[in-house]
């Protein structure tokens, strides 16, 4: 018998084998961040956005760069999650830098992302405004479960288990729609999704993005 050899994951886990992405955010983010280059937004209307991305297979330098630039392009854009298809790149990969219902910070990356299927019986919606920076300067109110849970990958292609609550939670339910080609807007009612586009006709992103042909 050949003892199975454990490799380290990029975060530690917890006593239920969920990552503990809530230590150390500040120097993590940042390291992150400063190896990137921040990179425009794509928006609404980009067809890498309303499809679904392909899965990460590859765990090289070439993820490395595009994780660290998700980082920096986060920062620029203020945004709590991001979505590689939201730089243009269609690999299933998000990172997220994102407080909870508590106002714990969590910064982590997830490749490959499933959300996983909790019991309705359980679910608490929430009703939270909810924006998105493909969807710049709109925010409508969206129903979501309150708690989330996805598995995946980490950037070295570790399995992971992520949780989330609340703001957090929303966050990753968000980010792994993006990756299967929906954006938040597509969940809304007819009248809702049109009041969102004409509140981003309106507004002026206060961010680089990518313009649509
Ligand atoms: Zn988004």
């Amino acid at each position: 018998m050949t003892e199975q050899q454990q490799t380290a994951g990029v975060l530690p886990v917890d006593d239920e084998g969920y990552v503990i992405d809530s230590e150390d955010c500040e120097e993590r983010e940042t390291a992150y961040r400063e190896r990137g280059e921040s990179r425009p937004i794509t928006v609404v209307g980009n067809p890498v956005l309303h499809r679904e991305c392909k899965d990460v297979t590859e765990f090289d330098d070439e993820l490395a760069k595009l994780v660290d630039d998700m980082f920096a392009s986060q920062r620029t854009a203020e945004g709590v999650g991001l979505a590689a298809n939201q730089i243009g790149v269609d690999k299933k990969v998000f990172v997220y830098d994102c407080p909870d219902d508590q106002g714990v910070r969590h910064v982590g990356v997830v490749c490959n992302p499933k959300l996983v299927e909790l019991p309705a019986a359980s679910r608490v919606l929430d009703d939270s405004n909810e924006g998105c920076l493909s969807v710049p300067t709109a925010y409508i109110s969206v129903p979501r479960p309150d708690y989330a849970e996805v598995t995946g990958q980490d950037e070295k292609g570790n399995p992971i288990k992520v949780r989330g609550t609340g703001y957090f939670a929303r966050c990753l339910q968000h980010e792994t729609d993006h990756l299967y080609g929906f954006l938040y807007i597509d969940k809304l009612s007819k009248r809702d999704r049109k009041d969102a586009l004409r509140q981003m006709e309106e507004g002026t992103p206060r961010y680089p993005v990518v313009p649509n042909e």
